[in-house]
């Protein structure tokens, strides 16, 4: 088959499907006992669940996660906050919750790729910066296993700058032509010393000086959620400091593994990295 005939198949093809996926998306929001946004959910987004009936423990993408009161107490809605890792094929996944089980649709987005040239001692660390790297995904390791089961945060999550963003979650990254790795976070523009608040409430786990991230704040927002904030010039917090929505954390710079000063914000569910430009929409 020729490109353009080619193409004119893919976009026949891909608007049937549209077509199917919205009308799909219709029926099972006004069916079923829990809607989730966004829809339709994709690879790499994190996903809301809410529901006015079911609450408590539920299964998705083989973790653990729970639907607990939105507001207070006595709330009648109930949500709980997960995701959809970004090595997610397109499918069909169930939620259950009770002896509820819900097909949750998920459907494949593609990620652009870019070429990137940073200092070579972010490529090729030099051999006497080893035990501190070691040391560093230790200490990453051990926070990110750490979060208290209670939900910290509240409500929306915001921005943590008010800038434009300037390089999307997802994109296949090459460093100097060598280093294969993926853009696992938003990057806002920000100029050095760009005030940076925290997205939502939570717990300072880490805020030091890393090796590739540069200055580091990490959040733990409970339930396994942390936003991450990355090449900072100055910190505003303390590790173990308990932080409220939008206060500020840290001065942005371009510490680190960057080709210049920018805010680098990341969103990590149990272990999987999320888009966080969706996260703040939701
Ligand atoms: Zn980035």
């Amino acid at each position: 088959m020729p490109p353009s005939s080619r193409r004119r198949e893919f976009l026949r093809l891909a608007t049937a499907a549209g077509t199917v996926v919205a009308v799909e998306g219709q029926q099972q929001q006004q069916n079923q006992p829990v809607q989730w946004a966004p829809r339709p959910l994709f690879n790499g987004a994190p996903v809301l669940f809410r529901s006015n009936t079911l609450s408590g423990p539920a299964t998705w993408l083989g973790r653990q996660i729970e639907f607990r009161p939105a507001g207070d107490a006595d709330s009648k809605l109930y949500t709980a906050l997960a995701g959809v890792d970004l090595n997610t094929k397109p499918g069909r996944y169930p939620l259950v919750i009770g002896d509820l089980t819900i097909p949750v649709l998920v459907q494949s987005r593609a990620y652009p790729v870019s070429r990137i040239r940073v200092d070579s001692r972010f490529v090729d660390p030099p051999k006497d910066e080893a035990k501190r790297i070691a040391e560093e995904r230790e200490l990453k390791k051990r926070v990110f296993a750490e979060s208290p089961k209670e939900r910290l945060w509240r409500g929306s999550f915001a921005a943590p700058t008010g800038t434009t963003q300037t390089s999307p979650f997802g994109a296949r990254r090459t460093y100097n032509g060598k280093t294969r790795s993926i853009h696992q976070g938003l990057d806002f523009a920000a100029a050095t010393g760009s005030e940076i608040r925290a997205a939502n409430s939570g717990i300072v786990r880490i805020a030091r000086p890393m090796y590739f991230e540069g200055g580091l704040v990490v959040i733990d927002h409970g339930e396994s959620i942390f936003t991450l904030y990355m090449h900072l010039s100055e910190f505003l917090v303390k590790e173990g400091q308990n932080i409220g929505k939008g206060e500020p954390i840290a001065k942005s710079g371009a510490t680190g593994r960057v080709t210049g000063p920018h805010l680098h914000f990341s969103v990590l569910w149990q272990g999987a990295y999320l888009e966080p430009a969706t996260l703040l929409r939701l």
